[in-house]
């Protein structure tokens, strides 16, 4: 018998090693391993015959090697390569960084080759092709494979092979923690189900519903938490006395550039919110480059003025940096000399500790940090407002966590992600909104293109050319590293082909979620610093980083991605006085893809792109990468399950009359699975 609490180890077939590797993915349980849902699900199709292989697009073809295999040390990584041939015609199989591949093949015998062809000097070309025997490639075919995300020394056999032996446990499976009625009125599958379908789906449909299940747990459960913290600070007296607000016009005097309109008149909504009776609890959504800092700053050399702290908090180490050193150049520039303080998580002890103790001593300090600020020790002497940046979800836990630390702040909370108003007030219902409309007007507009794959050469040739002319460039891929599904381009063999291909001294540099914090933060610093050329990443520089020497950002597989997410991406450029380029390089050249993509060229307004967004994807594509941009849900999308979503904040709102202590036993499960949930969100935040 399997329970859901049992450590992955009492699973047939995890050892120590794998253990560790899965503790790497976040799954320490038989609980956690079942609600790893996969990435995204792929039909294998029959192989074809080489002359009816198609280009740009993945291919299974049914071949035996007609050369010996070669490893050659390319320019900076081994290339091996050698023919195939169905008996027809011949194409070229290469593996880059993989010399052992040789030893999977079997020369004579048929084997079927399962990989991305391209067209190289004329010669088709089969990229990075998974090796099959036939018998073993027969047994997957027209079934929907799950794909889940994996890391180096999990497959995606290896998760199959682990869930084939838990799903069907049936103890193995949380209960389902609603009363029938709720389900029945909602429409939803019972938990077991769904999650059993998610692994193992038998069609579209069921697949379907599942998600609907599962999409709805995530957004009542977020609405339940929020609803819990709530009411917690709203409506609560301010404390507080702030000097005359003319000293923020003052001051804005000083900065190099005037401020937009729009910026005057959000400056105008928070400074009356921080004189009024109550506490402030405002949101500014401001679309990518609107010039959300420079509020920051003004309102916390504000508040230093006043006699009181501010705090501003950053999602990454590498972002609050990049604050601390904006805000005290700011400062430098008005003329200002209030202290300012940084903390972030990876500061030595001793350094933590000097922060500490000048967060205590001095009352007017300009606090800029990650989560660090709300750990434990952080204690603010004078804390009056905190403000946090580019983080969505996190800001009513954060803010319950610092308000204990005294008498509570002011709170702001800064977002780019283009919510629109109605998801904005159901997600934020206790905050005021304040929207940055305009962007400021000297810049440059950024020129966009979407492409087919044809164009990459090109795209890679201007790359050069404007690190040529000293400017830096983004690549984006949509995933880390080669995985069995080869359709989409990772960031590690892309580097390596491009680091073939461009010139010896352009210098590459990749990034992505899987690697260490320090070691993103040493990457990022080194973009910062110039010290790279190039960024080939995933989508983890979609947060809020300004590298304003950056002019290009290339999206690979942009057909995978959301719009607003490609909006956020190409935020990243453009904030400089140089012209940008944002090249969206689609792998699919069908009408439907080329409508989506083409309005990202003709709009750069955040919030139109999100509302075209939600109108072009109908419900039911979310079969493509799911959209991680917005709003971190892991199965949900605020934009395509908006129904369900009211649907979510319905039952919320109906539960919270009939009981809101939760104390009713047919609301036990709901009280267990919410203390779960905030307890899982309250340790994110220490990450
Ligand atoms: P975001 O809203 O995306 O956080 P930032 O605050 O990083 O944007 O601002 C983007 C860039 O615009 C910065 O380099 C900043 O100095 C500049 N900026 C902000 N406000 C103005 C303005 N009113 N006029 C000109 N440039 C501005
Ligand atoms: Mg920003």
């Amino acid at each position: 018998m399997i329970k859901g609490t049992d450590p992955i180890r009492v699973v047939k077939g995890v050892g120590a090693k794998t253990e560790e590797l899965m503790h790497n993915l976040g799954v320490y349980t038989v609980g956690d391993i079942l609600s790893y849902f996969p990435r995204d699900y792929r039909i294998m199709q029959e192989p074809v015959k080489i002359a009816d292989v198609k280009e740009n697009a993945v291919n299974a073809i049914l071949a035996r090697t007609a050369s010996m295999p070669r490893t050659r040390k390319g320019r900076r990584v081994a290339v091996t390569s050698c023919k195939a041939s169905d008996g027809f015609r011949e194409i070229e199989l290469v593996w880059f960084r993989m010399p052992y591949v040789k030893n999977m093949l079997t020369p004579g015998k048929n084997q079927i080759f399962y990989g991305r062809v391209i067209r190289r000097g004329g010669k088709l070309v089969m990229e990075q092709p998974v090796i099959y025997a036939y018998e073993e490639y027969a047994q997957l075919t027209g079934r929907l494979l799950p794909v889940y995300a994996l890391t180096k020394g999990i497959s995606n056999h290896l998760m199959e092979k682990l869930l084939s032996q838990i799903l069907p446990e049936d103890t193995a499976f949380p209960q389902d923690p609603y009363t029938d009625e709720l389900r029945e009125r909602n429409d939803l599958v019972p938990l077991p189900d769904a999650i059993r379908i998610m692994h193992a789906p038998r069609d579209m449909e069921a697949l379907s519903l599942s998600h609907r299940r599962l999409a709805f747990d995530e957004f009542f459960f977020f609405l339940l938490g929020i609803q819990r913290l709530k009411g917690a600070g709203s409506a609560e007296k301010n404390g507080f006395t702030f000097a005359d607000s003319a000293f923020l016009k003052e001051t804005a005097a000083k900065l190099p550039y005037a401020l937009t309109e729009a910026q005057q008149r959000v400056l105008t909504e928070t400074a009356g919110d921080m004189k009024s009776d109550h506490l402030m609890q405002r949101l500014i959504q401001g679309d990518v480059g609107s010039g959300k800092t420079v509020i920051a700053f003004l309102l916390m050399a504000w508040c230093a003025h006043s006699g009181y702290q501010a705090a501003l908090m950053a999602p990454t180490e590498v972002l609050a940096k990049q604050h601390f050193e904006t805000i005290q150049s700011y400062l430098s520039l008005c003329g200002l000399s209030f202290p300012v303080i940084l903390l972030t998580g990876s500061m030595t002890a001793k350094e933590k500790r000097e922060a500490y103790a000048r967060m205590e001593n001095e009352p007017d300090a300009l606090v800029i940090g990650t989560h660090a600020l709300i750990q434990e020790k952080a204690a603010f002497s004078s804390l009056a407002l905190v403000i946090t940046d580019e983080q969505h979800r996190f800001g009513v836990k954060q803010r319950e966590a610092l308000s204990k630390k005294g008498e509570k702040p002011h709170y702001l909370v800064m977002s780019a992600t283009p919510i629109p108003r109605t998801l904005a007030i159901i997600l934020f219902g206790d905050l005021s909104i304040s929207v940055i409309d305009t962007l400021p007007a000297d810049r440059l507009p950024i020129k966009n293109c979407v492409v087919g794959p044809s164009y990459r050469q090109k795209a890679w040739e201007f790359l050069t050319s404007e690190v040529e002319a000293g400017h830096q460039c983004y690549v984006i891929c949509p995933l880390v590293e080669a995985t069995e599904q080869t359709e989409a381009e990772n960031v590690e063999d892309y580097a390596a082909r491009l680091t073939e291909a461009l010139p010896e001294r352009i210098r590459i540099e990749t990034l992505h979620g899987r690697m260490k914090a320090e070691e993103k933060d040493r990457v990022m610093e080194a973009f910062l610093r110039r010290e790279a050329d190039i960024l080939v990443s995933t989508t983890v520089v979609e947060v809020g980083v300004n590298v304003p020497n950056a002019t290009v950002m290339l999206v690979e597989n942009a057909e995978r991605f959301g719009l607003s997410q490609l909006h956020q991406l190409r935020g990243r450029v453009g904030r400089g006085e140089a012209q940008s380029y944002c090249i969206f390089l689609s792998a699919r050249e069908d009408a439907a893809t080329n409508e989506r993509l083409s309005v990202l060229n003709h709009s750069n307004d955040g919030f139109y792109i999100a509302s075209e967004d939600l109108k072009l994807r109908g419900p039911g594509d979310f079969l493509g990468i799911r959209q991680s941009g917005v709003l971190d849900f892991q199965i949900a999308d605020v934009y395509q399950d908006a129904s369900l979503l009211s649907l979510a904040a319905e039952e919320v709102k109906r539960l919270s009359e009939a009981d809101p202590e939760l104390s009713d036993p047919a609301h036990e499960g709901i009280r267990q699975r919410l203390d779960l949930t905030l307890q899982k969100q309250l340790e994110g935040l220490n990450l």
